[in-house]
């Protein structure tokens, strides 16, 4: 079948929406007609080569929901007219990992990320080339087909859009608050970065109930989102000292808890400044794979400060998904408000457009 999708042919460059060539399902295999696709900083990270996995000609997106149109010999867990949310590990269930609770360390996350089926094969042509997908979901397409593992069905009820972005943002910065650092009732919080997993770090210190949540960012109507989400300070770090505002706000003390949501070795160290003694500092932004950073070494034991990585939030993905989207329907989680701007296909250019000039809190495509 064809399928139109946005694919990347070359760094730096707009991506090509084009019309190619889709081959069914194989065993084990589900073919999706996607309805939503958020459009996150990863993404931009595989279009700009900050992250070189999957080599180009690709098709990023990896934030998706849609329904299934049809299933490969084998399948067992869904069905032709599911609604499914996508996960960007497909997850085994039986490796070393998966046993000891850590799905989004799962051994497949790697043949995901390299852009393949799990079987090493693709599915999407353009002429004699091949074209590979964003860990194994290619979201930025009408049509894909996927692993049975890379699919988990969702209640009809809940509308494309708001659960896409709960496939990454959401479970990544919540996961970051609850499973990764363990946020502490009363503890005081700060994130550098008010992006879509940054706000959704904010978001994530509300459930846990912390009580100073300061959100730190260099653009004022992220502040704004941020605010609006439930953070108790903002600190424009344009304008501002990070570190001795957070001092401030603290008594001199420094949070329990800092999160960094950028991926940049600077804003690392700044964050690792931000905490206390005792206290964790947790990295969630994905940085150029050259970046590397010096830190103070003698802090970490005498001042017992822990630097914690966090990778899909922790989370034990298929179950949190759900009780993600089950917070929204309660009311408990925002997620109408995260998303700002809505894009056609067509548009996808534009909607990247808007998230490096900082418009969005999420943008998302609609099929
Ligand atoms: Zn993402
Ligand atoms: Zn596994």
């Amino acid at each position: 079948m064809k399928t139109k999708a946005a694919i990347v042919y070359e760094y730096k460059k707009p991506m090509v929406v084009d019309e190619i060539e889709l081959e069914g399902p194989r065993e084990k295999e589900v073919l999706v007609q996607f309805k939503a696709a958020g459009l996150c900083h990863t993404d931009l990270s595989i279009i700009n080569g900050v992250i070189r996995m999957p080599p180009p000609p690709c098709i990023p997106g990896h934030e998706g929901t849609g329904i299934v149109q049809e299933v490969g010999p084998g399948v067992t867990r869904v069905k032709p007219g599911d609604h499914v949310i996508l996960m960007w590990v497909p997850i085994c269930g039986e490796c070393y990992y998966c046993l000891r609770g850590q799905p989004y360390l799962c051994v497949n996350r790697d043949k995901g990320r390299s852009g393949v089926m799990l079987d090493g094969t693709c599915r999407l042509k353009k002429g004699n080339q091949y074209i590979r997908k964003m860990v194994g979901i290619g979201s930025f397409s009408e049509y894909n087909v996927v692993n049975e593992e890379s699919v988990l069905p969702i209640d009809p009820d809940i509308p494309f859009d708001v659960a896409s972005i709960v496939g990454c943002a959401v479970i990544t910065g919540v996961g970051a608050v609850l499973n990764t650092a363990k946020v502490k009732q009363g503890s005081s919080v700060a994130i550098v970065g008010v992006g879509g997993v940054g706000l959704n770090v904010v978001q994530g210190s509300v459930l846990a109930n912390a009580t100073k949540i300061i959100a730190i960012d260099i653009l004022d109507n992220k502040l704004a989102f941020a605010k609006q989400l439930g953070a108790t300070h903002v600190i424009n770090a344009s304008k501002e000292d990070p570190v001795e505002k957070v001092k401030e706000i603290t008594g001199g003390i420094g949070v329990d808890y800092a999160f960094e949501a950028l991926g940049r070795s600077e804003t690392v160290l700044t964050t690792f400044k931000l905490i206390r003694r005792g206290g964790r500092a947790v990295i969630v932004g994905i940085s150029d794979m050259d970046d590397k950073l010096t830190l103070p070494v003698y802090e970490i034991p005498l001042l017992e400060k822990s630097i914690l990585g966090c990778y899909y939030g922790s989370a034990n993905v298929k179950v949190e998904l759900i009780t993600l989207l089950d917070l929204y329907k309660t009311g408990r989680l925002k997620l109408d408000q995260l998303i700002t701007n809505r894009y056609s296909l067509e548009q996808i250019n534009k909607g990247f457009e808007d998230m490096e000039s900082g418009k969005n809190a999420r943008g998302v495509i609609i099929y």
